[in-house]
């Protein structure tokens, strides 16, 4: 009971039940309290205000978390629930992480959902793993993991190194994209849009429609022409509100890689948010743990959604703290914030009829906050704590004990 920010109709509800996993009921206290009956648990969440579980669609908590000094995928995994996250995707997954992934499926060891997406290459030294999903279909491994994807390293971090020759690329994403897995693609440089937009074309035709719902992951650079090809693919686009902010002088340096000799290089072509969400994308915000981290130092204030929220809205990085001019043209509002890491997260992994919302029917992930994000500046965005971040209607981490009892 108390505020609950739905991502749906009506947008605020006052109650909402949750029955065996899967929400049953949001609506006003009176309805809901009315269908649920006398003997259900009844919370009050105060002043909190209750969302949709925020989904992390890109990051390698589990996978990485050696660089950023944790031992165990349970660490990382709390480390994620602490944060307000009811859901990771796992980008970046090879044979060994994806048996440490089903052995924690099958012992009932994953506090939260897991969407893993399985490499096809190395991302710095360009080996090539081949089709080694194909004894497989994409899908559930138990109540948590889905093996929903494979991953694409097409260039570096900076967009310089092509890990892909372009008519690989072509026949990869042609394989995949037949067999019926979603493919997510790291690219960053002009360059590789125009790599990574010729092979999706080829792959679904220059207009879609993309049901599996094929993904650009960071799309740091992009021209107005690649941003056209983009929409009308319907491709669905993953970016970083906070850390990737943190190198936009680096990112500046190497914009326009796109050959040596093009003329176009354009400041504008840097980290276009707004032009995406403006243009109809599906934009999800996602941390990208703990590749943005600076120093791949785990702290506090780092790696959570409200640091998405409040980076789309006043764009300030964390290694640098001056905010280009240029930035400014990009931000958002509160509320594309909030879609990015709820309704449009849950289509970048092809589940958003069951994730990003609330509404009869979807899984019960809740995240609560100690404040309302669409009624707040950036900095006080930042500075809300979770209060519990609930799993399948079941609270995986609580910081009120008065709320959830021993949880
Ligand atoms: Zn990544």
């Amino acid at each position: 009971m108390g505020r609950v920010v739905t991502m749906n109709e009506p947008p605020v509800a006052e109650a909402l039940f949750i029955e065996d996993g899967t929400v049953v009921a949001v609506g006003t206290r009176a309805e809901v309290l009315a269908l649920a009956g006398d003997d259900v648990p009844v919370f009050d969440i105060g002043q909190n205000v209750a969302y949709p579980g925020f989904i992390d669609a890109h990051a390698h908590w589990i996978g990485d978390r050696e660089y950023y000094g944790l031992e165990s995928a349970a660490e990382a995994m709390d480390a994620a629930l602490s944060r307000g996250w009811t859901s990771i995707s796992e980008q970046w997954v090879n044979p060994e992480r994806l048996a440490e992934l089903t052995a924690l499926a099958a012992d009932d060891a994953l506090p939260l959902r897991v969407d893993a997406y399985l490499a096809l290459n190395e991302p710095d030294l360009g080996a090539h793993f081949g089709d080694w999903y194909t004894d497989r279909e994409p899908g559930p491994v138990g109540d948590r993991l889905r093996v929903q994807g494979l991953k694409v390293t097409l260039d570096n971090g900076w967009g310089t190194i092509f890990n892909w020759e372009p008519a690989d690329l072509i026949e990869t994403i042609g394989r995949a994209n037949e067999a019926g897995w979603q493919i997510s693609v790291h690219t960053v440089s002009t360059e590789a849009h125009e790599m990574v937009l010729d092979a999706f074309e080829a792959a679904l035709g220059t207009t879609g429609p993309n049901p599996l719902h094929h993904r650009i992951e960071h799309a740091i650079q992009v021209t107005d022409d690649q941003l056209a090809r983009m929409v009308a693919l319907d491709l669905a686009t993953v970016v970083h509100l906070d850390g990737a902010a943190a190198d936009w002088v680096l990112e500046a340096e190497y914009l326009g890689h796109f050959g040596p000799d093009n003329p176009g290089e354009e400041i504008g072509w840097l980290a276009r948010w707004r032009d995406f969400v403006d243009a109809g994308l599906h934009v999800a915000a996602a941390s990208d743990t703990p590749w943005t981290f600076p120093g791949f130092a785990l702290t506090d204030d780092i790696g959570r959604p409200v640091d998405q929220i409040a980076g789309g809205m006043d764009g300030r990085g964390r290694a640098n703290p001056e905010t280009p001019a240029w930035v400014l043209d990009q931000l958002l509002t509160a509320e594309q914030g909030l879609r990015a890491v709820t309704v449009d997260a849950a289509y970048a992994l092809g589940d958003e009829a069951r994730r990003g919302h609330l509404a009869p029917g979807t899984l019960g992930d809740v995240t609560i906050l100690s404040g309302d994000v669409t009624a707040a500046t950036p900095d006080e965005i930042r500075a809300m704590t979770v209060i519990a971040t609930i799993v399948g209607g079941i609270p995986a981490y609580c910081s009120d004990t008065e709320l959830c009892g021993e949880g």
